[in-house]
């Protein structure tokens, strides 16, 4: 079976197909790094993730770009507020902490780490190039020091969003990256320097610094060289983000920008669009400072389909939590399971009667080709863990080695996407962050290279945070104290 994908430019459910064999090229917008990411923005990346791992599941090479916005609106008054006069260096500092913030983050929400993280300060040239392409074809002008795209020349202008072009406001502009969708006008591409706030870089055709829509255009090229499979983003990002996107490549290159744009809908709070502005969000950090474990948000911001809004509680946040609980159960009981090896168990396969594991498998999959069903892929997995424990009930958690390795490789299997499995060591009861996660490994590595005094300063402050260690001949386990 292959992909489906619902692509936001025909409106439609289509099958996917790769411009190159077995190969996917994907462009997901990343990070505006002015703040740290709330869980909205995560949903987004989440989405993205599983998106990426899907592909991986059924064996594409994927080569995969996430930029990181350096230079906005925002980032550039972020330095301003900083530094009275600031320089590209007091830019580059005031966006770091927020660009390691983020790669944290991801790596505690188990987001798979992409091919290419361009930032827009790194890529000037092929944003100049692009500029004075568009120029010398006749889709840019300037105007009192800037450099805008005459929509009204890019004869598709409007065809992913179905924006209303009777609106168009001709012969105005806009200077800001953000604008509404019932104020359609031309758009800037390079913002002269009298706008700028002082950071701004000189080019042949005008003094100043890049608007966002370019970077992007100008990231994928430079990259790829050529039309890609996958765009994505959040659904906030259809116009004007990525319609201004399309407008720039198409007319600076003459041939199809992106072949598939996958948008995820918002995560909301009490309705309304979690977001920075309207101050209804949570950050990672927020939810893990009052104990909340990472995986439970994992699971849940990937439980709920991509295109469907999804209201965020604190409540479904615990449900989610139960759910990984009974997960890490399963696994660390299915880990613990005793093995015989004499010559008859040794042979012992399972029977498609008790578990049909790769009809899980090809089920799973064919849920996530399904334009991404994660509703469906989840209940085959949790089929699944029922049926095994089922087994392992019936015969008194003893396995044959065969038994055992078929159980693990599906379950394995199931964790190239959820990626949360592997953490079921780390953790019995309780919520336990990814900081008590690390002591714990260390605190195992101090032990095993026999360097006891460490191991027993590291116990000793895992007890001051609230935690008790349990030690056990499979392994070590955290457990929250009361
Ligand atoms: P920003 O940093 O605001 O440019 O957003 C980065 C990414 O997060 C974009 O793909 C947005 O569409 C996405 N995003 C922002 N807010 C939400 C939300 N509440 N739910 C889902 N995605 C969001
Ligand atoms: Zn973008």
């Amino acid at each position: 079976m292959p992909f489906y994908f619902y692509n936001t430019f025909n409106k439609k459910l289509e099958e996917f197909k790769s411009l190159e064999e077995n190969k996917v090229t994907i462009y997901s917008c990343g990070p505006t790094v002015y703040n740290v990411a709330h869980i909205g923005n995560f949903r987004s990346y989440i989405f993205s993730d599983v998106l990426r791992r899907s592909l991986l599941l059924a064996d594409y090479q994927v080569e995969h770009v996430m930029n990181l916005t350096d230079i906005d609106d925002k980032t550039i008054k972020g330095a301003c507020e900083k530094s009275e006069n600031p320089c590209i260096e007091d830019l580059r500092s005031y966006t770091k902490p927020f660009i390691d913030a983020f790669f944290e983050d991801n790596k505690i929400l188990g987001i798979d780490l992409v091919e290419h993280y361009p930032r827009a300060t790194e890529t000037i040239e092929p944003m100049v190039n692009l500029m004075n392409l568009l120029s010398e074809k006749g889709f840019a002008y300037k105007k009192e020091g800037s450099i805008y795209f005459s929509i009204e020349k890019f004869k598709n202008y409007g065809r992913l969003s179905g924006i209303d072009l009777n609106s168009v406001k001709t012969g105005l502009r806009y200077d800001t990256d953000e604008y509404d969708k019932d104020d359609i006008r031309d758009f800037v591409i390079w913002k002269g320097e009298e706008k700028t706030e002082k950071i701004s870089w000189e080019t042949p055709l005008c003094k100043g610094r890049p608007g966002w829509h370019l970077e992007c255009s100008a990231m994928i090229r430079n990259i790829f060289g050529k039309t890609i499979d996958i765009h994505t983003g959040g659904v906030d990002l259809i116009f004007p983000h990525h319609e201004n996107e399309i407008a720039q490549s198409e007319a600076a290159y003459g041939e199809k920008f992106v072949n598939y744009w996958i948008h995820c809908e918002h995560l909301l709070v009490d309705g309304k669009k979690m977001a920075k502005s309207a101050g209804n969000f949570y950050t990672l950090r927020d939810l893990l400072e009052k104990g909340y474990n990472a995986d439970a948000i994992r699971y849940l911001l990937l439980s709920v389909h991509y295109r469907q809004k999804f209201n965020f509680t604190l409540d479904a946040l615990k449900q989610a939590t139960q759910t990984v609980h009974k997960i890490y159960n399963f696994y660390n009981r299915l880990t613990d399971v005793k093995t015989s090896n004499d010559e008859k168990s040794k042979n012992e396969t399972i029977k498609p009667s008790a578990i049909e594991y790769e009809k899980y498998k090809n089920d799973f999959l064919d849920a996530l080709k399904d334009d991404l069903n994660v509703s469906k892929a989840l209940a085959v997995f949790h089929d699944a863990m029922r049926a095994a424990n089922q087994i392992l009930d019936e015969k008194n958690d003893a396995l044959s080695s065969n038994e055992k390795e078929t159980l693990l490789d599906l379950f394995d299997y199931f964790d190239k996407l959820l990626n949360i499995l592997k953490n079921s060591r780390k953790i019995t009861a309780g919520d336990t962050s990814a900081e008590m996660n690390d002591l714990l490994d260390k605190r195992n590595e101090a032990r095993k290279n026999k360097n006891f005094a460490e191991a027993d300063r590291l116990r000793d402050l895992i007890c001051e945070k609230g935690y008790k260690i349990l030690d056990s001949p499979e392994g070590s386990k955290l457990q929250k104290m009361n």
